[in-house]
């Protein structure tokens, strides 16, 4: 039974641009999938599309089991405390401490101003959890620095540590990697494998380059102009072009 399932799936802006046309794919849990493209391709509308902020022009999006046009906000809500959100731009906020920031990973998706007024205080079992988690990205020693203080790449980090606080059942990633150097982005990728393999935390991630997404998934999804062309393992994608 697939974890993720999209089926005939079409978007269509409101300038009339068509950004995906008649997609299907379905994914197991447990797989580890890139979806490669040139900028444009339409990555980013699908991550949308699977996390449930933008609904389809037609077609269907199942995630765990449910059509995502058919829940309620608070179905929304509860749906995605199971999916963690990774983004190109980290989305940790800034004023608040490593700790804190990574600490919102169990709290779900809810606004800044619920985190900071219920944040108040960590009690100290709740520390040693996310010290532990800081130390297995590297970072053991930041737990008070605040996350603007950081380097892109240690941002990225403290973003996956509090994916990895939430314990999700889907990782999805837009271009995670997109604004931090090749060191670290093998380092984060190598973090998104141990998590899929070791968990079997199913993991979906955009991703621009070809030689990483070649790497590091089990299977690629290719989009061009919007239209599915590759769905297959990466030894046989014929490559760019
Ligand atoms: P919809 O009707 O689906 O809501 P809109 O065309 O109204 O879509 O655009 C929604 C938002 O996306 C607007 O803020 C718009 O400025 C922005 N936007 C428009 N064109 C693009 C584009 N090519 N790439 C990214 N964002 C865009
Ligand atoms: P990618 O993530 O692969 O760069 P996108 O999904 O962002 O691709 O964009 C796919 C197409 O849809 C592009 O032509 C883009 O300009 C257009 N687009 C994206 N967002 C919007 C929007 N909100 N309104 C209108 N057009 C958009």
């Amino acid at each position: 039974k697939p974890i993720i399932q999209v089926e005939n799936v079409s978007k269509v802006y409101g300038n009339g641009t068509k950004a995906l046309k008649e997609v299907s794919f379905s994914i197991k849990a447990g797989e580890r999938v890139g979806i490669l493209g040139a900028s444009g391709s339409g990555k980013t509308t699908l991550f949308r599309l699977l996390n449930g902020s933008l609904l389809p022009t037609s077609g269907r999006v199942s995630v765990l089991g449910q059509d995502l046009a058919e829940l309620s906000h608070r179905q929304l809500r509860q749906l995605r405390t199971r999916i963690s959100l990774v983004y190109q731009n980290y989305n940790l906020i800034p004023g608040l401490s490593v700790a804190h920031n990574v600490y919102m990973g169990r709290l779900g998706s809810i606004s800044p101003w619920q985190v900071m007024r219920s944040l108040g205080w960590l009690t100290v079992r709740e520390r040693e959890e996310i010290q532990a988690v800081l130390a297995s990205v590297g970072l053991a020693n930041k737990l008070e620095v605040k996350a603007s203080e950081l380097s892109g790449g240690q941002q990225q980090r403290v973003a996956i540590a509090r994916t990895i606080l939430a314990r999700p059942e889907i990782i999805l990633a837009d271009e995670p990697i997109a604004s931090v150097d090749v060191h670290t982005a093998h380092l984060l990728l190598n973090i998104f494998k141990e998590l899929n393999e070791k968990q079997g935390i199913t993991l979906v991630c955009n991703l621009h380059q070809v030689d990483f997404a070649l790497t590091y998934c089990q299977r690629l999804l290719v989009l061009q102009k919007g239209q599915l062309i590759y769905d297959g393992p990466p030894e046989a994608f014929p490559g760019p072009g």
